[in-house]
């Protein structure tokens, strides 16, 4: 079963590790930062659903990370759910302005920010409970399944995640190191030429199924997912 990761970056370790502990037994995958630096490697090279950033944070506020990463194309589908101790008007209009998805303001129990997290994570469509359809080809997220006319694939999961990526981002061209970025995670060394093996897998366990014709190869630039198919 898929979880969703989500990044706790708050700088004051009893309220991180407070937090932690219920996401942890809400189901959820976490992973910690202290400051804006490590949480920017973590994201990068974890690829979190969702970070939830408190407003104080030693090296740069938490308000100003939120507006870096949503002007990042590469953090596009990363959604932020700022902390704060500060309750009024003003920071709670600052915080949504500078892209956070949501706010939640200290002190807050665990099943109110669990409950505004499964809220932002079903509007922002990285539940990963979702199941993605193109044409003759269904992902199934929840059970880790596709099909191509009913029939099921199998797919490693290095496959199952490129396929998952470029479904979810249709007709777009992705190089072979945007692909290393989103789908292997930055940071993490890969040569270039693993993006093409893993394409090969994929298209030959979709050619089962005639299916292949989807997963395009757009020279000099990279690869596409086509929801029209071979059209
Ligand atoms: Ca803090």
């Amino acid at each position: 079963m898929a979880t969703n990761k989500i990044l706790v970056v708050e700088d004051e370790a009893p309220i991180r590790e407070m937090i932690v502990f219920h996401l942890s037994r809400a189901g959820y995958e976490t992973l910690e930062a202290a400051d804006c630096r490590s949480a920017r490697e973590l994201l990068a090279d974890e690829r979190p659903d969702l970070a939830l950033v408190d407003w104080m944070l030693p090296d740069m506020s938490g308000l100003e990370l939120t507006r870096q990463l949503k002007r990042d194309k590469d953090n596009d589908e990363l959604a932020i759910i700022m902390l704060t101790a500060r309750a009024d008007e003003f920071d709670k209009i600052a915080g949504l302005e500078g892209g956070a998805d949501d706010y939640v303001t200290k002190p807050f129990s665990p099943r109110e920010l669990i409950a505004r997290i499964q809220a932002v994570l079903r509007r922002s469509g990285s539940d990963n409970d979702d199941t993605v359809s193109s044409g003759v080809l269904t992902l199934d997220a929840a059970g880790h399944r596709v099909s191509a006319n009913g029939t099921e694939i199998k797919l490693g999961p290095t496959e199952y995640r490129l396929l998952k990526f470029l479904m979810t981002h249709p007709d777009r061209v992705y190089s072979r190191s945007q692909l290393l970025d989103r789908v292997w995670g930055a940071n993490v060394y890969v040569e270039e030429r693993t993006v093409d093996v893993h394409v090969r897998r994929l298209r030959k366990a979709l050619a089962a199924e005639a299916a292949d014709d989807y997963i395009q190869t757009v020279r000099g630039a990279g690869y596409r997912f086509s929801s029209r198919g071979s059209q």
